[in-house]
């Protein structure tokens, strides 16, 4: 690292973000409009960021870092990639908002689909929350079942009746995690170890008959990296096909991360539903779920199970969203990624290894 362009602890300040993280507190619950961003887990103030361009970040103390945030995830090509920019220019001053459909839906729309085997037709929200809570209620239209069964340590957005931790025994009634919850939600979801096929035939066995559907991150990336075995994610599949119950995987954070067809294709695994969210929309507000054609008819006005959005498929975000999914199917880009990945990963061991830190970056096994 150059030292005189990257900030040492010792001359770091957060003056700026500091005042600002004040004032910000006045205004907002925490000073955030996400828990995650008050640094809670972290010491002193949140950074405030101004600018952010490939991989670096700049702040309102106008230092300089490298990005290893990403935004959580939505930004795969970094900051300001020139051929999403352009592309969110050329739309927005076309307008903002048209509450119709535009010809961006049927662009994003084919792109995805056409190269992506597990599902046959999409919905597009406005946040990976949201693409969840729609799919869960999908799969209760579809099935006329109403528990749903979820792993413990995966993430699903604040949906209510996910916001559940796994009460005394080996597969429980939910607990809710916030206020706000009544336990009559709460009790409709059913919350199983990960990697543990007899708690999760128990499980189906003891509730099958009332539970609509199965939903796991495939790639458990939310409480650091629960990689599973790619035997327990086939056990669960033929599972749920056996007991009648749909499978979802919430590809919010997997979803054209590990490859254009997600953890789907990775594992070469096909659930009923999947979710999407984060890459999805380049860094704009975007969310989705897809499935086979025969399940997204459900979905009104075609079918029975109602979901809108005032926002959904905003042209804006469409054409960010298309934009960066173009630049994935460049050939040879997830190879390089994970090129990048392994050579980064690889150093961060070898320095956790040698300080003794307890830390590890496995790869995942197909
Ligand atoms: C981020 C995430 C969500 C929630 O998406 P939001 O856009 O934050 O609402 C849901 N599921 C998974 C797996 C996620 O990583």
């Amino acid at each position: 690292m150059n030292q005189a362009t990257y900030p040492t602890p010792a001359t770091f300040t957060r003056a700026r973000s500091a005042e600002m993280f004040e004032e910000a507190k006045r205004y907002f619950p925490g000073g955030v409009h996400s828990p995650v961003r008050a640094f809670k887990s972290v010491q002193g103030p949140p950074v405030f960021f101004e600018k952010g361009e490939g991989c670096h970040l700049y702040d309102v103390d106008r230092q300089k870092f490298v990005d290893f945030c990403c935004s959580w995830g939505p930004l795969i090509l970094g900051h300001c990639h020139p051929a999403v920019v352009q592309r969110v220019q050329e739309a927005v001053v076309n307008g903002m908002s048209f509450g119709t459909p535009t010809p961006h839906d049927n662009r994003i729309g084919k792109l995805v689909l056409d190269h992506h085997r597990y599902i046959e037709m999409i919905r597009f929200v406005s946040s990976g929350t949201e693409a969840v809570m729609s799919a869960i209620r999908l799969a209760r239209g579809v099935t006329g079942k109403s528990k749903v069964i979820k792993f413990e340590g995966c993430y699903h957005g604040h949906v209510d009746s996910l916001l559940v931790k796994a009460g005394s025994g080996l597969v429980t009634f939910g607990i809710s995690t916030s206020a706000g919850i009544p336990e009559s939600f709460a009790k409709e979801t059913i919350v199983a170890p990960l990697a543990d096929p007899e708690a999760l035939e128990a499980a189906l066995r003891q509730h099958a008959g009332d539970t609509a559907c199965v939903i796991i991150e495939p790639i458990p990336a939310n409480n650091g990296l629960l990689l599973q075995d790619r035997s327990f994610l086939a056990f669960l599949r033929q599972k749920c096909t056996e007991y009648g119950v749909l499978l979802i995987f919430d590809e919010v954070i997997s979803g054209f991360r590990v490859g254009f067809e997600g953890a789907a294709g990775y594992y070469n695994i096909q659930p009923d539903i999947i979710t999407f969210g984060k890459i999805i929309g380049g860094g704009m507000p975007v969310g989705a779920y897809a499935a086979s054609a025969a399940i997204m008819k459900n979905v009104a006005p075609e079918g029975p199970v109602y979901q809108a959005g005032t926002l959904s498929a905003n042209p804006v975000a469409m054409a960010a969203g298309l934009a960066t999914l173009t630049e994935l199917l460049t050939p040879g880009f997830y190879e390089a990624l994970e090129q990048k990945t392994a050579l980064f990963t690889g150093r961060l061991q070898a320095f956790c290894n040698k300080k003794g830190y307890e830390v590890s970056f496995p790869p995942a096994r197909r």
